[in-house]
């Protein structure tokens, strides 16, 4: 019996999720803690040290201890192959460093990797947290096995990863693609990335909530249902409630998710055209409300399979939620 563990880590804005696993993929301890970030890196890289020290004590794995270069063997004789984590970026991948103010205000040029290998050990190695979300996905949730799989987030903004023949696939120099900021309408919105009309500034939580309060200002009336939901307060207006206003019937809040799901589906659209993946896995927030979306993506497909059999690419929601992250990070370690 094979008693290795590998422990993967998803280190979020707010939230830092761990899970212990069999190299089967097996999840045998789950944990999480708020990361704190504004307390500081150095208290943020304790706390993940101290959960990771309690699964080791929990697990009885053995990791070469801090810094002694010794084994210590436990008793029933597993032990931690390493330590994978997936994080919000940017970060270097090279140097093993999370350069994040953005989404974790004081980390800036953290080493993650140098700080938990000095630590415990173990080989450790750093992904971002879309393409680590992929493979977990790849691994164990609703793309498990599949040669060509692309996954697309969409949240407060969209990320993208393309997982091909179990590898994630990287740009020069180790770059992440950002797929969600692909251009989808240059007379579009200005985008903090430089550009205009990018596929997230037009189908993102954020753009659906950014245009719903733009249109519900210059026409209250029209809104009942979604002023309802927020209070009577515009400005309070999040995706989520103009997904449950579209679904009471409010029409101005499904002309929002209309347009956002026309939006969506040309960027799904330009994927299947580029990629041509076997399954596209759909997550975040956004995603909860894949069912208003998905017959405006059903007539965009339908319109593109001239050129190729764009049907047969199955779109699958996501199936393992927010631990998708903690099981792909793990993934890293067992196909080092
Ligand atoms: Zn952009």
């Amino acid at each position: 019996l094979n008693k290795d563990i590998v422990i993967g880590m998803d280190i979020g804005g707010t939230v830092v999720r761990l899970g212990a696993f069999t190299c089967a993929g097996e999840p045998v301890e789950m944990r999480e803690a708020p990361i704190e970030a504004a307390r500081g890196p150095q208290f943020g890289l304790e706390r993940i040290a101290s959960l990771v020290q309690s699964v080791i004590e929990k697990l009885h794995i053995s990791n070469f201890g801090t810094g002694t270069g010794v084994n210590i063997h436990s008793k029933d004789g597993g032990n931690l192959v390493g330590i994978g984590v997936g994080c919000t970026g940017p970060l270097d991948l090279i140097r093993g460093t999370i350069n994040n103010p953005y989404t974790l205000p004081t980390w800036e040029d953290v080493p993650i990797v140098d700080f938990l290998v000095d630590r415990f050990g173990v080989p450790v190695s750093l992904e971002n947290d879309a393409d680590a979300a992929a493979l977990g996905e790849y691994w164990q949730g609703a793309g498990r096995d599949v040669q060509r799989l692309c996954a697309v987030t969409v949240g407060t903004g969209i990320g993208t990863a393309y997982i091909l023949h179990g590898k994630i696939v990287r740009g020069n120099g180790g770059w992440h693609p950002e797929g969600g900021h692909m251009i989808i309408d240059p007379s579009g919105p200005k985008c903090y990335c430089g550009g205009s009309g990018c596929w997230e500034s037009l189908s993102s939580g954020s753009a659906i909530a950014r245009v719903a309060r733009e249109l519900v200002q210059a026409q209250p009336d029209k809104a009942k249902t979604l002023l309802d939901l927020n209070a009577g307060d515009f400005s309070q207006i999040t995706a989520k409630s103009v997904a449950q206003a579209a679904r009471q019937g409010d029409s101005l809040a499904s002309e929002v998710i209309d347009r956002a799901a026309e939006y969506f589906s040309l960027g799904i659209i330009n994927i299947i055209m580029m990629l041509f993946p076997d399954v596209i896995v759909l997550s975040g927030g956004v995603m909860e409300s894949f069912d208003l979306f998905k017959p405006t993506l059903e007539k965009a497909i339908r319109r593109h399979e001239v050129m190729l059999p764009a049907n047969q690419v199955e779109i699958l929601p996501a199936s393992l939620g927010y631990h998708a992250g903690v099981y792909g990070a793990a993934f890293l370690m067992v196909n080092q």
